[in-house]
């Protein structure tokens, strides 16, 4: 039953999401016995169709475990043939891609610390013209989806048909909870942008903790994502990298097996009285853009005024009473004071834009 909720690559990449793909295998791979060891594991927990491994690691600090290098390719590819399963590690240069493909990993990933740099995934792009190998783009380590969306058109640019996404969460300064903010409408603008392309998510790097990684697997299907790429190690407490995220191959199974996994299609299975909400909420909406249609038609009748008087478009006292009063008016609930204090913060920035631009116009 496990079995059928997991889809095998080649069906994955070429149709639609039936099932999500599961990714799954250490962070590094740090010897021949870890990685078969954890290999023969996942077979006998958990349904995987692709075996990763880090071959090569890019590490923030120097003097952290750089990955055991090149001879530790040939352990992956073992290990995936051990257990008929395909493998995929992260390359950063061109160098590693002509090893790669030379030992005949299956399929490549992009580091966030590669995306960043155009630079970098330009030359691999180009290692790869003419090559039929999959590649997987993990977002940069910044919330810049333009970057992302780059990386994923340079592939496909020199000829590289199945290119999927990877979220992996973005470095914030404040310290939540997990290691990297999801910011999941990262995930939806880059699907608005590019909406073949299929998001797997890295709920390890999101994570950061084993604890919290069933949680955010739960969520990315709730969110309609495509696959999971999992850290999972025979033994997580001494691995080399990534100690704290990395879960047992057992742990695993669970987690897939408790996954509730969504029917894909918009409205299939849905009940009638979800259907009949739906079309309340959408007709709401239709309510809210004729009050917005109003609100800036009168922002336009103000922009007038202010324009004769001599009154600046901007007036900070008049922002601050505005926002701190539509603040307080929320109910606590689902009108949280953040947004709340979001909602009428980018209503009157665009006001103020608005009125900036008929102004201007006018003079
Ligand atoms: C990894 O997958 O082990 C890794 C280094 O990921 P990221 O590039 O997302 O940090
Ligand atoms: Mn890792």
């Amino acid at each position: 039953m496990v079995a059928s909720k997991i889809q095998h690559i080649d069906q994955w990449f070429d149709g639609p999401t039936e099932s999500p793909l599961l990714i799954a295998g250490p962070c590094s791979v740090e010897s021949p016995e870890q990685i078969l060891a954890t290999a023969q594991a996942l077979k006998a927990h958990a349904p995987i169709s692709l075996l990763r491994g880090g071959v090569w690691k890019p590490r923030t600090k120097p003097g952290s475990f750089e990955g055991v290098g090149l001879e530790s390719m040939q352990w992956l590819i073992d290990a995936g043939r051990a257990i008929g399963t395909p493998t995929t590690t992260e390359v950063a240069n061109t160098e590693h891609v002509e090893a790669a493909l030379k030992a005949g990993i299956d399929v490549l990933w992009i580091g966030a610390r590669t995306t960043v740099n155009p630079f970098y995934v330009q030359e691999i792009a180009e290692a790869l013209n003419g090559v039929k190998i999959p590649v997987l783009v993990k977002n940069p380590i910044h919330a810049e989806i333009g970057l992302w969306a780059g990386a994923i058109e340079r592939f496909k640019k020199v000829g590289i048909e199945r290119v999927a996404a990877v979220h992996r969460g973005f470095f914030s300064s404040a310290k939540g909870v997990y290691r990297n903010e999801p910011h999941w409408h990262h995930s939806f603008g880059l699907r608005a942008l590019m909406p073949d392309v299929k998001i797997i998510v890295d709920p390890s790097h999101i994570a950061g903790k084993r604890l919290l990684v069933p949680e955010v697997c739960q969520v990315a299907m709730d969110l309609g994502m495509d696959g999971l790429m999992v850290e999972s190690h025979i033994t997580p407490d001494i691995a080399l990298s990534d100690a704290a995220q990395q879960m047992n191959p057992d742990k695993l199974g669970e987690v897939i097996k408790n996954l509730v996994i969504h029917p894909k299609k918009l409205d299939q299975g849905a009940s009638e009285a979800l259907k009949s909400l739906r079309d309340s909420l959408d007709e709401l909406d239709d309510n809210l853009v004729e009050i917005m249609r109003q609100r800036f038609a009168l922002a336009k009748e103000i922009a007038i005024i202010k324009e004769q008087e001599g009154t600046s478009i901007f007036q900070m006292e008049r922002w601050l009473k505005l926002v701190k009063e539509r603040t307080e008016k929320g109910d606590g609930e689902g009108l949280t004071p953040e947004f709340m204090h979001d909602l009428f913060a980018t209503i009157h920035k665009y006001s103020v834009e608005y009125q900036t631009r008929l102004t201007k116009k006018e003079s």
